[in-house]
């Protein structure tokens, strides 16, 4: 799992990584105080080139450059949020992050003396590559106070690289990038940027764990746009059999929905919202097997969806597995049924 920048930032704030000031901001929030840098959050990389990192020195420019930022797409993504940073005076930019070298096994320290935006302009070679251990942080600290050319920066490069590694570590860290490493006028050291990606399978150790998600449709496909039944499941096996099995008793399926496994009650209302798009849909088929996916966030997805859209289609449900008794009984209270297999559920929708 990816994370947005200010949510891997407030992890570094965590285990005592020096971050620049912050706020974030919404649609509709106060306006901002200028000097400040605006950043998108959005969850691809070259955000700077893109036009969504940008330094705001005149009060006047603010409000107009922040809804501009908001409107920005990135790689087939609006941010929802935009970040509010202290405007650093930068010296120097580096690039630092750990990671996991598979072929060694080990955690491992890549540097480059040069960070900034061109970082993917360097070749392989030209980085520096250590592995890196609970133990070794102090002697890494002063080989790379030495390799950024900062021989007064030996103690705080230290410090930061025992702290990293502790967050990388404790943080269950697939990757934990920073680019730039800042080195300020008055003498710090601090991260500009960072890029963090979690490694799911640690999530049940995380309760916390709680991330905005990129608000994908990667996985809707309108089949049929004069389709009559709409359909929301969960993996692509699936979401490809509960399209074939409307098609087989002779309804026309509009789309195919795999709500992924990363599936929020967020992400499912927009689901829904895409599907209300549709011109002829009359009926909504649900087919869950929560895994990863908990049906009780279906359910809650569910009721939004009926809040937020007046004339929603009838709606046939079939959730099961994962917090199934828990999101039946949220919708047994506003007196939606459940059926207990597909083709129990297409039976109704044909003679219910
Ligand atoms: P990315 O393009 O998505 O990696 O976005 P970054 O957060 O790394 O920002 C891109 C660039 O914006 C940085 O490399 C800096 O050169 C510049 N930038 C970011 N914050 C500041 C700041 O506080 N002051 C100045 N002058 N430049 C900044
Ligand atoms: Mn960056």
């Amino acid at each position: 799992m990816n994370l947005l920048e200010y949510e891997a930032k407030s992890i570094l704030t965590k285990f005592s990584i020096p971050t620049p000031k912050s706020v974030l901001f919404h649609r509709g929030d106060p306006l901002l105080i200028a000097p400040v840098v605006l950043k998108s959050q959005v969850h691809t990389g070259g955000r700077g080139k893109a036009g969504g990192v940008v330094v705001v020195r005149d009060q006047a420019e603010v409000e107009h450059t922040a809804h501009d930022i908001l409107r920005l797409e990135i790689n087939n993504e609006k941010p929802v949020t935009l970040l509010a940073e202290e405007v650093l005076d930068i010296v120097q930019e580096y690039y630092l992050s750990l990671t996991i070298n598979r072929v060694t096994a080990e955690s491992e320290l890549i540097a480059h003396n040069k960070g900034g935006i061109d970082i993917e302009s360097h070749s392989e070679s030209e980085f520096l590559r250590k592995p890196i251990t609970k133990q070794n942080t102090q002697e890494l600290g002063s080989t790379l106070a030495e390799y950024y050319g900062i021989p007064g920066q030996e103690f705080a490069l230290q410090e930061l690289l025992s702290n990293l590694y502790t967050c990388f570590t404790s943080s269950d860290c697939l990757l934990l990038e920073i680019n730039p490493l800042i080195l300020t006028e008055q003498g710090a050291l601090v991260a500009g940027d960072c890029k963090m990606t979690l490694d799911d399978d640690a999530s049940f150790r995380h309760t916390d764990w709680r991330f905005e998600q990129a608000p994908s449709n990667a996985n809707f496909v309108t089949l049929d746009a004069k389709g009559t039944v709409a359909t929301i499941a969960n993996g692509a096996g699936l979401a490809m059999a509960t399209v074939d099995a409307v098609k087989q008793v002779g309804l026309t399926p509009a789309n195919f929905l795999d709500i992924g496994g990363g599936a929020t009650v967020e992400t499912i209302v927009a689901s829904f919202q895409k599907i209300i798009e549709l011109p002829n849909i009359d009926t909504i088929i649900i087919n869950i097997f929560g895994g990863i996916v908990r049906c009780d966030d279906v359910a809650a997805a569910i009721l939004e969806a009926r809040k937020q859209f007046k004339s929603l289609p009838t709606l046939y449900i079939r959730l099961s597995g994962n917090r199934s008794s828990e999101a039946a009984a949220l919708l047994e209270e506003v007196g939606l049924q459940l059926y207990p297999d597909l083709p129990s559920t297409l039976a109704e929708v044909l003679h219910g």
